[in-house]
């Protein structure tokens, strides 16, 4: 069996609360317990939401926290590996990959246009099914001349109808129908940024990764990436997905609840142990 490998993966676009240092924790205990390594690993792929200042801030919360990770920025050595935003390259050459097997098609469509264009209801915080106002039909060449439009998305083409499963190692089994429960959903950005999806699965195969923790609410996206894993012809990581933390007003944390920032804890007089002794596992 291949020695556990795991991760834990901020987004720098806040400051961390209450759910990610569940989460986070978790990730460091599971690891742990295995005897396995943990990584750290910056996701920073969006330069207009992410900040320098947040990846400081993280560092210094889970350090705080009492999380430790064996690889990593502030861990010595290079840290190249572990920031998203120096991996562009690598996300583009998969992407080539997924456009040359004829799984990735360009797309025009606005948000807005896939807003308003959606029939279905969809969850909230999720993205609605792309209605396929630029799916070209099997075998076909995109329905607009891509020279004409540069700044185009990319979108997986999901077969519709595919029923995607996997045990969670918190939530035991799931499934989800591409098409459906998701539609075809965004590789690349039209401002040339690449996606979560992508980023993501590039990531947690090249570093051998082999149990993913990490937050409910990406459940869904999980079934998303088992489609690129398959496309790609790679082995899919163990999945783990942890129970979301709630405000008093039963309201998923988001960044800006600033109350729960551990930052704001921590200033507050709140021990570590006082923090972790409110997670829900
Ligand atoms: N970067 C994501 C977050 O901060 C986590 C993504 C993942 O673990 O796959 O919510």
């Amino acid at each position: 069996m291949k020695a556990y490998r795991g991760r834990i993966a901020p987004t720098p676009t806040g400051l961390l609360h209450l759910g990610h240092a569940q989460t986070f924790w978790i990730a460091s205990q599971l690891a742990r317990q295995a005897g396995g390594q943990l990584l750290l690993r910056i996701e920073n792929l969006d330069p207009q939401r992410c900040r320098e200042a947040f990846i400081s801030a993280a560092i210094e919360d889970l350090a705080w926290l009492g999380i430790e990770w064996d690889e990593g920025p502030d861990r010595g050595g290079p840290c190249a590996p572990y920031i998203q935003s120096q991996r562009i390259e690598r996300y583009r050459k998969l992407l080539g990959r997924l456009q040359t097997a004829g799984l990735a098609y360009p797309c025009r469509c606005s948000r807005k246009d896939v807003r308003e264009a959606a029939t279905a209801p969809h969850d909230k915080g999720d993205e609605p099914v792309y209605p396929g106002t630029c799916r070209p039909a099997p075998g076909q060449a995109a329905v607009f001349d891509v020279e004409t439009a540069p700044h185009v998305n990319w979108r997986f083409h999901v077969s519709d109808g595919e029923v995607v499963s996997f045990e969670d190692g918190r939530f035991g089994q799931q499934s989800f129908v591409a098409g459906d429960d998701f539609g075809d959903f965004v590789l690349w950005r039209h401002d040339d940024v690449p996606s979560y999806q992508l980023a993501v699965v590039a990531d947690d195969h090249d570093m051998g990764i082999t149990e993913v923790v990490r937050g409910a609410d990406l459940l869904k996206c999980t079934a998303r990436q088992l489609l690129i894993y398959d496309a790609l012809g790679w082995k899919a990581p163990a999945f783990h997905h942890c129970p979301l933390v709630k405000d008093d007003s039963g309201q998923r944390l988001a960044k800006r609840n600033h109350a729960l920032s551990l930052q704001a804890m921590r200033e507050s007089g709140a021990s570590p142990a006082a923090i972790r002794s409110r997670f829900i596992e």
